[in-house]
This record gives C-alpha cells, sequence and structure tokens, in this order.
C-alpha cells in the first residue's frame, strides 16, 4: 500500500462520514447546507474567463479578455478559488479524498453564476474533462475532472455525451502553480491532442470542459485550441474554483 493510500485511509478515518467538511458541524451531510450557500455568494464575473470583475467599471468582460481573450466562447466558476473551497479541492484532489465529488458537484449545480451553464448543458454535444497526463493519472489513480464530469452529467441529465478518451495530455508538464504567466502558456503549449481516431467526433460540435480549478487559464486555452483544431464548432469551460485576480 502506498503512502498516499495510507495518508488517505488515516485522513478518511478521522473525518465522520456524517459531518460537515467545511464546519464540522454534524450530524450533517460532507457539505451542509449553509457552508455551501454562504461561501458561494453571486459575483459579477468575466463571461469569457470567469474572472471576478472588480470596480465600479462597467465593462462586459475583464481587461486580459479585452486584450487577447481565450478561445473559450463563455466560462463559468461556482466560486473563487478560496478558503474554504481551496482547502476541500486541496483534499479532494491530493488526499485521495474522492467522496468529495458529489458536494463539489452540488456545489456546482447551485452555485449562483453557474446556471447560465447548466442551461447551455441543453445544447452541448460533448462534455469533457480536462484530461491527466498518463503519469499523473497513475500517481493519482483518478483524475478528478473526469469524477466532476461524469457526475455532473448523471445529475444534470443532460444531452451531452462524455468522454475522457477525446482529449488527450501528452505531456507531464512542470506544476502550472510554480510558474509565472508568460511560463505557464508556454509550458502547456502543445500539451493537448485530440484522438486522431476520434477526432471526427468533435467535428461541428459544442464542447464543454469540465475542470476542478482554472488558474490563469493557459492550460484550458491550450485544451480548448486542441479541441478547436478536431474541428469543434465551439468550446466553453466550467470549473468549480477560479482564482481571483
Ligand atoms: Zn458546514
Ligand atoms: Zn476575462
Amino acid at each position: 500500500m502506498g503512502l498516499m493510500s495510507i495518508r488517505s485511509l488515516v485522513s478518511r478515518a478521522l473525518q465522520l462520514p456524517s459531518q460537515c467538511a467545511v464546519c464540522r458541524s454534524w450530524p450533517s451531510q460532507r457539505l451542509c447546507r449553509h457552508c455551501r450557500d454562504s461561501f458561494a455568494a453571486a459575483k459579477a464575473r468575466c463571461p469569457r474567463c470567469a474572472l471576478v470583475l472588480t470596480g465600479a467599471s462597467a465593462a462586459p468582460q475583464c481587461p486580459q479578455c479585452l486584450r487577447s481573450p481565450l478561445p473559450l466562447t463563455a466560462c463559468f466558476a461556482a466560486v473563487d478559488y478560496a478558503y474554504p473551497w481551496s482547502e476541500l479541492l486541496a483534499r479532494y484532489k491530493f488526499e485521495q479524498d474522492t467522496g468529495l465529488s458529489g458536494p463539489l458537484v452540488d456545489l456546482l449545480m447551485h452555485a449562483p453564476g453557474v446556471g447560465p451553464a447548466l442551461a447551455a448543458l441543453e445544447r452541448l454535444d460533448w462534455l469533457l474533462p480536462m484530461p491527466l497526463s498518463q503519469q499523473r493519472l497513475a500517481e493519482r489513480g483518478y483524475n478528478q475532472a473526469w469524477e466532476l464530469c461524469r457526475l455532473l452529467h448523471r445529475r444534470s441529465q443532460c444531452r451531452a455525451a462524455v468522454s475522457a478518451r477525446l482529449l488527450l495530455r501528452l505531456r507531464h508538464t512542470e506544476a502550472q502553480s510554480q510558474l509565472p504567466h508568460a511560463a505557464r502558456q508556454i509550458n502547456v503549449r502543445g500539451a493537448f491532442i485530440v484522438d486522431p481516431l476520434a477526432a471526427g467526433q468533435l467535428r461541428g460540435r459544442q464542447v464543454m470542459l469540465v475542470d476542478d480549478v482554472m488558474t490563469t487559464g493557459a492550460t484550458l486555452a491550450a485544451a480548448a485550441n486542441a479541441v478547436l483544431e478536431a474541428g469543434a464548432l465551439s468550446v466553453s469551460a466550467l470549473v468549480i474554483a477560479r482564482t481571483p485576480p
């Protein structure tokens, strides 16, 4: 048994199954309704990159997207990557607490700003998770974006198809969080490919990418470009948390 598995067993043993992962109240669901609603207030976000729009400016997009927009037709985020979601997402991703899939999808489906994304699910052809490289998938044992993607698909009962085999990640790139903005774009360029045997399934289709966290958007942009190069009509994105400015 690997170190990760032992750690996750210990952390699960310390975690009461009927305790809220945020406020620790119990008996409760893993994410109590109070925490879900009180830490997920509605915010005005840039429609192209989901960044919180700050200041009194009535600009419809953030300054970054006015200069050089991401290759996304729309981008939706449930919450900012901040307390308590940053802790919860770290536990979900790095401590193998896959029991958080349900609460996180619940958060996604109830967040005020995500309504339009859920409505868009009806018009979509594909819901695709951001892929991990084979190496990282082997280390972690699961792709957190795929867990979120297929649970969202099941609960929303959308007509779009889901697949973790269309969009592939070729390279195990250096952790994006270690790099400055410009280096992130170079780091992920060419990191994604659509399976050449399946590319026809994306031609002329509307695709939404799903991920847990969006930092600068460089990784999502690289993935979106690969999907567009395969002939997709449009690519949008849906994430749980967006790193604030
Ligand atoms: Zn709570
Ligand atoms: Zn923007």
